[in-house]
């Protein structure tokens, strides 16, 4: 590893000032979580900062408050294994609590934070073992024509990558918004627009400009005992992994019939996946075994599968089906 200076800011404006101040002195700069992504990718030089700017130091990031107006706040700097066990998510947005849990390894989750899963890079081979890539500063995705079976079956091209956070499509799902802080003050960008396709910027996955920081995350109130969600993640081995499918289902319910949905995918596109023409299918309609399984048909219209990852088509249709049929079926059992 290359050596570089550790700055432990008290705040975010402190933090802030510390990473505009390196860009000035065209120092390069990282921000820092848990850690548990960026130190692994700075031990192989695929970056290397001068600064490491440490968030761990701040204080009251690592916490869920009411929000105003409804719904709650999420402290950026809150660790995934917290998140799952927060009574407050697990009862109102099972489907990050769900996400969250299934996330790596318990030491993983003891350290992640919600913002570093959200902000983690990609994991494809090539970016990882330092191939001059899109990812990596060049003109090539050789995911194209070489090894490409974790790989984009929507939304790819000119990079193929697939975002790798379980938590971020369930964020998506969840209608959340995400408060970012940066030398040009504060803004807030809803999650269905943080995430970023390689069309925008193929080096990029999301928004965040140089100095930004995604501080907090908020979401929306929801309506009780009628909204159901869940997170399914079809892994390639048991643990520890990313997902090769996942689904991430939130749907308001009355008895059986769905009032709105929100269906995102992982594990399939360069971003969390939303398939609002499944959505728009299922609002209104009472979810039968019928309707689901049309659901399932609908989520892969457009899937353009490379050609060692057609198996995630079958995979996409039954998971949409199963899940949905899943949340169905609770919203019957807590009716009665
Ligand atoms: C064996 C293994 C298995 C894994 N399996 C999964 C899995 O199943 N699902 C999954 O989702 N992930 C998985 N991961 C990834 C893991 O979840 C991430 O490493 C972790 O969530 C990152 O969180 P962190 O706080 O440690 O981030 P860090 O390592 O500190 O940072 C990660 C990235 O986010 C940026 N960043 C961090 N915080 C902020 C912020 N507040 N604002 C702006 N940028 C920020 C950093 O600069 C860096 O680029 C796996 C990792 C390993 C090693």
């Amino acid at each position: 590893m290359k050596a570089f200076s550790n700055a432990n800011p008290r705040d975010l404006a402190q933090a802030v000032a510390l990473l505009n101040d390196a860009r000035q002195q065209h120092r390069t700069v990282a921000v820092a979580g848990g850690g548990s992504d960026l130190l692994g990718m700075m031990k192989e030089r695929l970056i290397t900062p001068h600064l490491l700017v440490s968030l761990k130091s701040i204080k009251g990031l690592d916490q869920v408050k009411a929000a105003p107006g409804g719904g709650v706040t999420i402290g950026g700097l809150m660790t995934l294994d917290a998140i799952s066990r927060d009574v407050q998510i697990r009862r109102l947005y099972a489907v990050l609590a769900e996400a969250a849990e299934g996330v790596a390894t318990p030491q993983i989750r003891n350290v992640a934070t919600l913002a570093g899963n959200v902000c983690q890079r990609p994991w494809c081979w090539y970016y990882r073992n330092g191939f001059n890539c899109l990812k990596n500063g060049g003109t090539t995705c050789y995911s194209i024509s070489g090894e490409n079976t974790f790989h984009a079956i929507f939304g790819g091209g000119p990079s193929y990558i697939v975002h790798p956070s379980d938590t971020a499509p369930a964020l998506v799902a969840l209608d959340a918004s995400f408060r970012i802080v940066g030398p040009a003050g504060e803004r807030r960008v809803p999650a269905s627009e943080f995430f970023t396709l390689p069309t925008v910027n193929s080096a990029r996955e999301n928004v965040l400009a140089d100095g930004e920081i995604l501080a907090e995350i908020v979401l929306p109130r929801r309506g009780g005992a009628a909204t159901h969600s869940t997170y399914h993640k079809v892994l390639d081995r048991e643990a520890w992994t990313h997902a090769v499918v996942s689904a991430a289902v939130v749907m308001d319910m009355d008895k059986d019939v769905c009032r709105t949905a929100r269906i995102v995918l992982g594990g399939v596109a360069p971003i969390p996946w939303r398939l609002p023409a499944v959505e728009a299918m299922l609002a209104g309609h009472r979810v039968t075994p019928e309707l689901a399984a049309k659901a399932g048909e609908a989520a892969v219209a457009g899937a353009r599968p490379l050609a060692k990852n057609g198996y995630k088509v079958p995979m996409v249709r039954t998971m949409v089906s199963r899940t949905i049929a899943d949340i169905a079926d609770r919203g019957l059992r807590t009716a009665n």
